[in-house]
C-alpha cells in the first residue's frame, strides 16, 4: 500500500539512517529524501527511488532547504563513534547540536509535523554506571544531569531542544534513547566503530591472518546492552505510532560484559583467542544496561533479538567484507 507522506531522513549514509530508509520503503513510503553529509559513494545504502542528498546540516541555508514540503524527519545525522572516538572529539561531537538546531528551526519554518531525534544512552547520568550488576537505567536516571561529557551533553541538550520545540511550536517529537546499535552495513574500523563491530571485526582478521590474539579493551569485565538493527528499527516505527513525546529507552536489556561477547563472537568463528586486555585502552562507564519498562507500557513490546542470533549476522558480513578487501570508514 502506498503511502503519500513526504520524509526526510538525515544522517541517511550511515548504518542505522540506511537501515530506516529500507524499512519505510518496505512499510510503502514512496516520497522520501535521504540526506548526508558523505559522498553518495561511501553511502552504507543507497536506493534508487530514494532522493538521496550529500550536504552538511550545520548549514541552515541547506537544513530550511531539505525540510521543504517534508511531513516527518527522522534525524539520525551525528558525529559519533564508540568510545575511542568520542573520547577524544568532544568538541566535535558537541558541534552535532547545529545539526538538530537548524533542523528543529527548518522543520517550524517549514511546518513539518513530526520529528524524530535519535538519542543516547551516553546521556544517563554516570554516577548510576559505576558497578557490573547494572539493574538497568531508567528513563528518569538522567537527571541530575551528569552524562557522558562531549557526546552525551550534545544529545541531552538536543533532547530538550527538541522538547521545547513541541511544548512551544506544536511540533510532534519522539525521542528514542538508543542503547549500543549493532548489525551489518555499519563502520567496523577506522577508529569510529563500536565494540560488537570492534570484536566481529578482530575476531574475523584472527581467523584470516592465522594469529590468535585478540586485544580488548579495559579488564573485559565492564557490562553492556547491545540492541540488533532489526529491532531498533522496529522499535522506531512503534515509537513514530505512538503518541508518546518524552525520551524512551530503546535498547535490549540482554546485559553482557565484553568478556562475554567474545565468547560470542568466537563461537560463531569456531575459534578460541588468547586474550590481551589494554588496561590504559578508552573503556567507558563500568556497567550499563537498559530498564526496560516504559517501552513495554507505551509499545506492548521490547527488543528481543538476542545477541547470539544478531552477532552471527554481523560476524558473517564483516568477514565478508574483509576478505573481499573492503574499507567501510569514510572519515
Ligand atoms: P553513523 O555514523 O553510521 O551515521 C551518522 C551519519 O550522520 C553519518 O553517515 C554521517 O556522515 C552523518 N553526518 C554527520 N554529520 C553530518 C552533517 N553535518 N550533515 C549531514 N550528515 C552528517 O551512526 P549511526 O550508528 O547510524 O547513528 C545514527 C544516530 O544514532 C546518531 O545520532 C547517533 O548518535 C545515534 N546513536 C547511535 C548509537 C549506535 O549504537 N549506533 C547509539 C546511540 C545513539
Amino acid at each position: 500500500m502506498g503511502r503519500s507522506e513526504n520524509i526526510l531522513v538525515t544522517g541517511a549514509g550511515g548504518f542505522i539512517g540506511g537501515w530506516i530508509i529500507n524499512d519505510l520503503l518496505k512499510q510503502g513510503y514512496s516520497n522520501i529524501r535521504g540526506v548526508d553529509i558523505k559522498p553518495l559513494a561511501n553511502w552504507y545504502q543507497k536506493f534508487e527511488k530514494v532522493e538521496n542528498r550529500s550536504l552538511d546540516l550545520k548549514d541552515p541555508v541547506s537544513t530550511l532547504a531539505v525540510t521543504r514540503e517534508i511531513d516527518t524527519v527522522y534525524n539520525l545525522a551525528a558525529d559519533m563513534g564508540g568510545m575511542g572516538f568520542i573520547e577524544k572529539n568532544k568538541a566535535l561531537c558537541m558541534m552535532s547540536v547545529l545539526i538538530n538546531a537548524n533542523l528543529l528551526e527548518s522543520s517550524r519554518l517549514n511546518g513539518v509535523n513530526k520529528y524524530f531525534f535519535a538519542s543516547s544512552a551516553c546521556v544517563y547520568n554516570q554516577s548510576r554506571q559505576l558497578h557490573t550488576e547494572n539493574p538497568g537505567l531508567k528513563e528518569s536516571d538522567a537527571y541530575p544531569a551528569d552524562p557522558e561529557d562531549g557526546y552525551g551533553w550534545e544529545k541531552l541538550f538536543s533532547e530538550r531542544m527538541c522538547r521545547h520545540f513541541g511544548e512551544d511550536f506544536g511540533l510532534e517529537i519522539r525521542i528514542a534513547r538508543f542503547h549500543n546499535v549493532y548489525g551489518p552495513l555499519g563502520t567496523f574500523d577506522g577508529g569510529r566503530e563500536k565494540a560488537p563491530a570492534a570484536v566481529c571485526r578482530k575476531v574475523a582478521e584472527a581467523v584470516i591472518s592465522g594469529s590468535h590474539e585478540i586485544q580488548i579493551w579495559g579488564d573485559g569485565e565492564q557490562t553492556r546492552s547491545f540492541t540488533y538493527i532489526d529491532d531498533t528499527v522496529l522499535g522506531i516505527q512503534k515509537l513514530m505510532e505512538s503518541s508518546y513525546s518524552a525520551p524512551i529507552n530503546l535498547g535490549s536489556s540482554q546485559m553482557v560484559t565484553i568478556n562475554h561477547l567474545v565468547d560470542i563472537v568466537e563461537n560463531v568463528a569456531h575459534i578460541k583467542l588468547k586474550r590481551k586486555y589494554m588496561l590504559d585502552a578508552p573503556k567507558g562507564v563500568r556497567g550499563r544496561n537498559s530498564e526496560n519498562t516504559l517501552i513495554k507500557e507505551v509499545m506492548g513490546w521490547e527488543p528481543k533479538i538476542t545477541l547470539e542470533f544478531g552477532l552471527e549476522k554481523t560476524y558473517n558480513w564483516i568477514f565478508d567484507e574483509l576478505s573481499n578487501g573492503s574499507k567501510r570508514s569514510w572519515h
